[in-house]
């Protein structure tokens, strides 16, 4: 049986590739703060509660992990929070959020993995957004980590690439998750404005199911159409 970890196991699209992986027979290690969230429960899906921007609790989860198994096949990097305000407004506590889970928490998740993923020639998806690569006005914060998530993935597939490791980055458009639940705006209702979490696992299997020596190092999910929803003031 293969071995998967994935950050942001209790929620959107983490939930959603967990439940994938376990369809292609993985046994799923899923890493969040709150699993109260969700309902979902499996034999294969094995539940460690984490924070992910304290390193010492990332380094207890992998400890956790490597009691049980002896290998590592798919490493995701999907725990994320979104910060949306003018730069000059942001707080300060919010942008260090931000940096710490979107961007440090994978480089330090990746780095003690690493050597598990090269003996097994597996794969590291990490999950940026679409704001990685499009200029982002009062997301200016937010997309800052994504584009610095994909420059760490295509800089590391580099590095790794002779050794069998693949690496890919995942950007996906407004898709349809708690993500939203305390922003002043969010994906649009008309399933023609939105990709579902479900769209994102779809992606995740694509690119584990490549034929050995072919990698999608990139994958963009957009939607149809271009709409996004703004909350009225109470609704936030
Ligand atoms: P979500 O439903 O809010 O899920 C976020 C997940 O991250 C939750 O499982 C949450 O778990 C976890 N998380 C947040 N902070 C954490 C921390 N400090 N430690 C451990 N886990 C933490 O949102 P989502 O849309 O599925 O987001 C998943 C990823 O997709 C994020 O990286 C996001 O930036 C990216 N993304 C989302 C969209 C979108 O439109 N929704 C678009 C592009 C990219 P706990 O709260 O239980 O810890």
């Amino acid at each position: 049986m293969k071995i998967a970890m994935v950050t942001g196991a209790s929620s959107g699209i983490g939930l959603a590739i967990c439940k994938k992986l376990i369809a292609m027979n993985y046994r799923v290690y899923g890493l969040a703060r709150d699993f109260s969230k969700t309902k979902f429960k499996h034999a294969e899906f094995k539940t460690l509660t984490c924070d992910v921007t304290h390193s010492k609790q990332l380094e207890q989860c992998v400890d956790d992990v490597f009691e049980n198994e002896k290998q590592l096949d798919v490493l995701i990097n999907n725990a994320g929070v979104g910060f949306f305000a003018p730069h000059e407004e942001i707080k300060v506590k919010d942008i260090e959020r931000l940096v710490q889970t979107n961007l440090q928490a994978p480089l330090v998740l990746t780095r003690l993995v690493l050597r598990k993923i090269k003996q097994s020639e597996g794969f590291i998806i990490n999950i940026a957004s679409i704001t990685a690569v499009k200029s982002s006005p009062i997301g200016s914060a937010y997309a800052a980590t994504k584009a610095g998530i994909k420059h760490f993935s295509d800089s590391l597939f580099d590095e790794v690439r002779k050794y069998g490791v693949k690496v890919t980055t995942i950007l996906p458009d407004m898709t349809k998750t708690p993500f939203y639940d305390g922003l002043h705006f969010k994906e649009h209702d008309d399933a023609d404005s939105h990709v579902t979490s479900e769209c994102v696992a779809d992606a995740v299997e694509t690119i584990l199911s490549q034929r050995k020596g072919t990698v999608v190092t990139e994958m963009i999910v957009r939607p149809q159409k271009h709409q996004i929803e703004k909350k009225k003031k109470n609704d936030k």
